[in-house]
């Protein structure tokens, strides 16, 4: 059947750029001939490839002829006019490579093949790229194969890709291990014990520091219980620590005790993170530093032990001795006096008592010293204006310090009120006057400074409780002292001073009392630049001060005009008793007496009139002082109440401030000191809540 004559122009069809190319060839010297005279399984096959998006080629007859379409175009590059050329020609360089593809083509077989690396040079160089394709061969109507059709995706952006991963990841893996082999090297070279274990102490990992440090081989080790190298006394804590890692808490420098495997332990400081189920723990030896610790902590309590047995040396001669001489001085009078009333010369008698009582009033002033730096007295914290204090002692201080000494003292406006035992600080602020004073041989000034001052966090260095304190400041500009002094200055019995000036009781006094009262001491001294010493003192919440009880008399006689009134007083110890009975009856009260507290409360449930409670703290019976004192008031809120006591009744008291009405005298009490008190008590204001006003001395009694 003749085939009808195609028109030249009409093929191949399309408006693609291949499509023109192909119509623009000259095919009439080309061994495929004029594209009229192809067959018509290459027309077709062809127009189906020039109308593919696909990247398609075809090799067609036995020289192989190169045609291809558009998308084809790119993967050629820049190769010179390639159409209508043998393939194996336009593809030289790499031709070995597809040879057998292509063979096999044409021999029938369709091949695929993925990603094929090839080096091609279509840019003028040698280029590495990848190819997936598709070799199918091309029959005609007989089933003979004419040609190959390709269709071939170039994978070169992709391949790229993922060999640049191949490779990021080969160099991670490469830094890795380089990390690694520094960390082994660590591990190896390192005098610390390190060690990984499973959150229950089961050890997986130890470095040779173990063998080195504790004398354990690592196959000893591996497997066993970590706890089981720690000190007895040392396992509760780790073990504590162990389970705060497993909870996930890391572990900063935690120190106990591992056997070694001679039987002896080693101190070893641990620090330690959790992660992944296990524990890593790095352990420094630190028994060196440890024993030398140790050592000098021994040396420490030795010099302080050393020290101790200086002071109580010093305090058991120095009282001795003192309390000798007292001693002789009371003892010596009473042998005067009894002579002198064996011979009927009593009118020489005053000169022996005057002499008697001296000596005495020194043992007690001795005895309350001994008692304020261990501070154990018996003290009566009001609230308390400073400023008045202060004021009120002025002339004092000034007398004390003698005339080459200038002193200074502003009052210091808004100042709080404190809580403290006034008699006490103006002993202490006496005694830091005086210490002024000897640092100042050759005069100078003397500043006394009031102020408010809050404490936050600079209180925990004081050792004092957050809050509101005020300060008393004395300021010389003596001496001054070096830091060895400072340190000890606060010691009983340490006194720079020549023996018989000084008693190095002063400042521990101060101190004990400070502490006593809930606040603090402190010296700023510096040879040649003066001294301030400081006393912090708890503010206190009162709205207004309380004055202080009444200053004793000079002597029996100032006691002033007779009292009027009714007293009970509770003593258990005789001869107190009888003191104090016969000096308030000498001065015209009404006296009952009890020894203890029930009977004395019995009495206080009756009718019988009382106007004043003067009774001991510490009593028999099961109610103490202060107890009888309370149920006293309760029952007669307008009964005044004066306390007589021993330091050791100090608990029983209680450490509140003393309600007004209420005051306490401290043993041993002068017969003066314990008039003056009582006359205070008759006429200021009573403990009971405000009934109008005390009832005046002598005036009629309301109880
Ligand atoms: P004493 O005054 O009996 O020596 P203290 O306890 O009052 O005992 O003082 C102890 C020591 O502290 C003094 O001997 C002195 O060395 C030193 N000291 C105290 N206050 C001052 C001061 N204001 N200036 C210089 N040194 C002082
Ligand atoms: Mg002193």
């Amino acid at each position: 059947m003749p085939t009808p004559a195609p028109t030249p122009d009409d093929f191949p069809a399309g408006d693609s750029r291949m499509a023109a190319e192909f119509r623009a060839f000259d095919w009439s010297t080309h061994v495929l001939g004029p594209t009229a005279g192809w067959p018509v399984v290459l027309r077709v096959a062809v127009n189906m490839m020039l109308a593919s998006s696909f990247p398609q080629c075809m090799a067609w007859g036995p020289q192989r002829t190169l045609l291809y379409n558009d998308a084809y175009r790119p993967m050629l590059g820049n190769k010179p006019a390639p159409l209508g050329k043998p393939i194996d020609e336009v593809w030289a360089e790499v031709w070995p490579d597809i040879r057998p593809l292509l063979e096999r083509a044409y021999a029938g077989e369709a091949t695929f093949v993925e990603d094929l690396p090839l080096v091609v040079e279509r840019h003028g160089r040698p280029e590495q790229a990848w190819f997936t394709f598709c070799y199918s061969p091309v029959r005609d109507e007989r089933g003979q194969v004419l040609g190959m059709l390709d269709t071939a995706l170039e994978t070169t952006g992709k391949m790229l890709a993922e060999q640049r991963l191949t490779e990021a990841a080969a160099s991670l893996e490469r830094q890795v291990a380089e990390r690694t082999a520094d960390r082994n090297r660590l591990w190896q070279l390192s005098s610390d014990l390190m060690l990984v274990a499973r959150l229950d102490g089961v050890v997986l990992a130890v470095n040779p520091a173990w063998t080195q440090l504790l004398g354990w081989r690592e196959d000893e080790t591996l497997g066993a219980d970590v706890m089981q190298l720690v000190h007895d006394d040392d396992r509760q804590a780790s073990l504590a620590q162990l389970q705060q890692l497993a909870q996930g808490h890391a572990l900063h420098r935690f120190d106990n005790r591992m056997r070694h495997r001679d039987g002896s332990y080693r101190w070893i400081s641990w620090t330690a993170t959790p992660g992944d189920g296990a524990l890593s723990a790095v352990g420094r030896d630190v028994t060196a530093e440890r024993e030398q610790a140790d050592a000098l902590r021994r040396t420490e309590e030795m010099l302080r032990h050393s020290q101790k047995m200086e002071a109580v040396g010093q305090l058991t001669g120095g009282l001795a001795h003192d309390f000798n001489n007292l001693l002789q001085g009371i003892t010596g009078s009473l042998q005067l006096m009894e002579r002198l009333i064996d011979r009927g010369r009593h009118g020489e008698l005053g000169r022996y008592i005057t002499s008697a009582r001296g000596a005495a009033r020194r043992a007690a002033t001795l005895t309350h010293r001994l008692l304020a730096f261990s501070r154990r007295q018996t003290l009566a914290p009001r609230p308390t204006d400073l400023n008045e204090l202060v004021a009120g002692m002025e002339e004092l201080i000034h007398r004390s310090l003698g005339p080459g000494i200038e002193l200074q003292h502003a009052p210091a406006p808004g100042l709080w009120l404190t809580r403290v035992d006034a008699d006490q600080l103006e002993s202490a602020l006496l005694n830091l006057c005086i210490n002024a004073r000897d640092a100042m041989p050759d005069g100078g000034r003397l500043q006394l400074t009031l102020a408010n001052l809050q404490l936050a966090d600079e209180a925990a260095a004081l050792d004092l409780p957050a809050g509101d304190y005020v300060a008393l400041s004395v300021t010389d500009t003596g001496t001054g002292m070096p830091p060895e002094v400072v340190a000890r200055a606060f010691d009983p019995f340490f006194t720079t001073k020549p023996i018989g000036r000084g008693t190095g009781l002063g400042l521990s006094m101060v101190y004990g009392f400070a502490r006593q009262s809930g606040g603090q001491v402190q010296i700023d001294s510096a040879p040649g630049q003066g001294t301030t010493v400081r006393i912090l003192l708890p503010r206190s919440n009162a709205s207004v001060a309380q004055p202080a009880p009444a200053v004793a008399a000079s002597s029996t006689h100032a006691a002033g005009p007779k009292l009027d009134g009714q007293a009970l007083v509770v003593e258990d110890n005789a001869e107190v008793r009888m003191l104090v009975v016969e000096a308030l009856r000498e001065q015209g009260l009404t006296v009952t007496a009890m020894e203890d507290g029930p009977r004395a409360l019995g009495l206080l449930q009756t009718e019988q009139p009382f106007d004043l409670l003067v009774t001991d703290v510490g009593l028999p019976g099961g109610l103490n002082g202060r107890q009888l004192a309370d149920a006293a008031v309760a029952l007669r809120p307008r009964l005044r109440v004066l306390f007589i006591t021993g330091y050791a009744d100090n608990a029983a008291l209680g450490a509140a401030d003393l309600a007004a009405g209420m005051d306490v005298l401290v043993k041993p009490f002068t017969l003066e000191a314990l008039l003056a008190r009582v006359k205070g008590l008759l006429e200021g204001p009573t403990a009971g809540p405000p009934q109008g006003r005390a009832r005046p001395l002598g005036g009629p009694r309301t109880q």
